[in-house]
């Protein structure tokens, strides 16, 4: 399963994720982006909002975005 995360070490809280697709990311109460993790799983995402992911991904101008693969158990 691929999953999207941010990376809060990197993470600056410009925003820009969020403002690219705030179904899947926003800023949390510390002011850095988390993903809503029930919206996380690229797996199951629609082929836009995948695009709109990956467009993030590539924008966020500290590449805290990342995609991570885990088997299921
Ligand atoms: S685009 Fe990157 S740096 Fe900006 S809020 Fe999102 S994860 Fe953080």
């Amino acid at each position: 399963m691929k999953k999207v995360k941010v990376n809060q070490d990197l993470c600056i809280g410009c925003g820009a994720c969020q403002a690219i697709i705030d179904s899947v990311f926003q800023l949390g109460d510390n002011g850095l982006a988390e993903t809503k993790d029930e919206n996380n799983t690229i797996d199951t995402m629609e082929e836009d909002v995948k695009d709109e992911v990956m467009d993030a991904l590539e924008g966020c101008p500290t590449s805290a975005i990342f995609i991570e693969e885990k088997e299921e158990n």
